[in-house]
């Protein structure tokens, strides 16, 4: 074994004698090569590594699609992209999502249930159904919950599912069922709330439940949820600030 060692050290000693005999001449360091020496390319230290900068967004994500951002390196101009979803599904006052995006995105985070828009004359509401054959309690198509969209001022109706102004939703529930209630609840706060999975979407939903046992509605960062009981109907409203 020391033979060997002695006998590579040899090598690489005559390799570096004979690789550069006269004066290296170096070339600086870049982002991705060291300083290495233009007559017989011995390097010296590390790369550089570039020097992002800020990311700048190139394809804007929306509430259907994700978005693609851009960093450019200050020094050597090369570029990377990465892809980013809307982090949250609401700004200024009102939701990012259409009636007919939210459905899809609703479908997606419900529990048993599944949520498809409908027309009906001039209304329009998304009807929230059960899906049998998961779990025993859901019975397939079993009516659970009307969801209606405003624009603050007005209901929207036949022909606005494509309408980005929603800024209050009202989910009219049909169940008395408290399980099944929360189940929609969770979805509908995953939905409009990007930043909330399910852990976070039960902790707001109970924090709703309290408010809800004082009357009072729960202001979440910049959304509100009110859980209201009349006439033994329970209906939720969500509210965009
Ligand atoms: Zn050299
Ligand atoms: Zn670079």
């Amino acid at each position: 074994m020391k033979k060997i060692c002695l006998a590579l050290l040899g090598i690489v000693l005559v390799l570096n004698l004979n690789a550069c005999s006269c004066k290296h001449e170096w070339a600086a360091a870049t982002c991705t090569e060291p300083k290495t020496c233009l007559k017989c390319g011995e390097s010296e230290g590390d790369d550089l590594g570039h020097n992002w900068g800020d990311w700048e967004i190139q394809t804007k994500a929306t509430a259907a699609k994700d978005g693609v951002k851009v960093s450019v390196c200050q020094r050597c101009g090369e570029e990377k992209t990465e892809s980013y979803r809307l982090e949250t599904f609401f700004e200024s006052g009102h939701l990012l999502l259409s009636p007919d995006e939210f459905c899809q995105r609703l479908t997606e985070k419900l529990y048993c249930q599944k949520a498809q828009l409908k027309e009906n004359g001039s209304e329009m509401a998304a009807a929230v159904k059960g899906v049998g054959g998961f779990d025993a309690q859901y019975e397939e198509g079993e009516p659970i919950a009307a969801i209606f969209f405003a624009d603050g001022e007005n209901l929207l109706g036949a022909g606005e599912k494509d309408n980005r102004s929603v800024k209050i939703l009202y989910v009219h529930f049909y169940t008395e069922d408290q399980s099944k209630i929360a189940h929609t609840m969770m979805g509908v706060i995953e939905t409009c709330d990007g930043s909330a999975d399910t852990t976070a979407a039960g902790k707001i939903g109970k924090e709703i439940v309290r408010a809800y046992e004082k009357n009072d509605v729960y202001h979440g960062d910049g959304i509100n949820y009110g859980l209201t009981k009349r006439n033994g109907i329970y209906e939720f409203a969500v509210t965009i600030e």
